[in-house]
């Protein structure tokens, strides 16, 4: 079920067209769809009913206040990794018992936060993080629950700048180091072993990766004779971006956790984040101009890699909707760029579009995820608003930056 879509040549999330919304919110901005989140959340859930999971929504990917409380309100936990996005999961309401803490560089400041909350499990990446939380525990003689990072040596066949699976990537413990991890950890006291968590990267959209990754699992458990109480993993299931980009199929995923959970007495952890957030919002922008130069036509728009960076950062490519579909089209070279003074600040190239002119608007798809939260002020241009419309309301769920804000620091 798609939002988000052009309904009768008018581009509508949900039951309110795009051009009422540019009449009252100021351009860019950010505009959700709550029932596509919802959707969503539901069919993540619904398809893995058989393994009941945890699931803890990655807050990297959106860290919206009022969407984290949403999800919340689903049922949803939190995969969080910095102190920052343990206090704002723990602000929208998402209980400590659903929440786990990842990342390779947590800090002594964060891992004592982690455990004042009591979250779930604190996924440790290397032996001295192990022994810092260790000590920690001493200190405080309190049992604390860990969960370690396996690093499987598979890639995802993704973008190499978002896979993190192979055993060249800083993350998790590769075979043998895990092994002689769990090995210390059964002798520390202070410290209860009950996780084992996996995350091999990012927009993986086959499922054998995955199916891989669970043989891996299977090995580590014969050979450890470790009864995990959770097994967590990770993220990563892949959206569709463009018509010749097919969406994990998740029902296949499903299959194979049932059937690898089957006699074991572990709880299976997942940690969706583009999954849940990825279509479930577009980025409305107005063209300011367009410049004729060396045989192509620049459409210049006033959103740019500062509010989202994923074009620039991954050569993402995000479809480009007109808010108006027209019959008539716009041919030639057709270069969307945004205004940053950077060459890599552009969106796409088309040879041909709805006829567009300068001051209308059009939507960049599927911004969800890795969108508002890879934004940042370069250029010295604020943050942009965020939208949410739940049917035939819309209201502000983050405000734009003020310019007072932006030039007091
Ligand atoms: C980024 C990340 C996720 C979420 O990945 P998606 O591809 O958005 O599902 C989950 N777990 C960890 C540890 C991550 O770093």
């Amino acid at each position: 079920m798609n939002y988000i879509k052009l309904r009768k040549n008018n581009l509508c999330v949900e039951n309110i067209s795009a051009q009422k919304l540019v009449k009252k919110y100021r351009t860019p901005f950010y505009c959700y769809s709550l029932s596509q989140l919802k959707n969503n959340y539901h069919t993540f859930n619904s398809t893995f009913r058989t393994v009941k999971p945890i699931i803890c929504f990655s807050v990297k990917s959106n860290a919206n206040l009022t969407l984290l409380r949403e999800l919340k309100k689903m049922g949803s936990g939190a995969d969080v990794v910095s102190i920052g996005e343990l206090l704002k999961a723990t602000k929208a309401g998402i209980s400590a018992k659903k929440i786990v803490f990842s990342g390779i560089g947590k800090t002594e400041e964060e891992i004592r936060m982690a455990i004042k909350k009591r979250v779930l499990l604190i996924n440790v990446e290397s032996e001295n993080e192990v022994n810092l939380i260790n000590k920690i525990s001493k200190k405080i003689s309190r049992k604390i629950s860990i969960g370690i990072r396996l690093n499987p040596n598979i890639t995802g066949k993704t973008h190499q700048k978002i896979s993190t699976g192979g055993k060249g990537e800083k993350f998790g413990l590769v075979y043998n180091d895990f092994i002689n991890v769990c090995k210390k950890i059964r002798k520390m006291r202070n410290l209860k072993l009950e996780g084992l968590s996996v995350h091999i990267g990012s927009q993986i959209t086959n499922v054998k990766p995955f199916k891989k990754v669970l043989s891996v699992i299977n090995k580590i458990i014969n050979k450890t004779k470790i009864n995990f109480k959770f097994i967590d993993l990770g993220g990563g299931m892949g959206i569709s971006y463009s018509k010749k980009e097919k969406q994990l199929n998740l029902k296949q995923y499903a299959q194979l956790v049932n059937k690898f959970i089957k006699n074991k007495n572990s709880k299976i952890i997942f940690e969706p984040g583009r999954f849940i957030i990825g279509n479930a919002a577009i980025l409305i922008t107005k063209i300011i101009y367009i410049k004729k130069s060396n045989n192509k036509n620049f459409i210049v728009l006033d959103a740019g890699m500062n509010n989202l960076m994923r074009s620039a950062l991954y050569n993402a490519h995000h479809q480009i909707v007109p808010l108006k579909k027209t019959n008539k089209l716009f041919k030639g070279n057709l270069e969307f760029v945004g205004p940053v003074c950077e060459s890599s600040d552009k969106f796409s190239n088309q040879k041909s579009f709805s006829q567009i002119k300068e001051g209308d608007y059009v939507g960049l798809a599927n911004v969800g995820a890795y969108g508002m939260s890879l934004s940042s002020n370069y250029n010295t241009r604020p943050t942009i608003a965020e939208i949410m419309v739940n049917g035939s309301k819309h209201r502000v769920i983050r405000k734009r930056q003020s310019l007072e804000n932006l030039v007091n620091n």
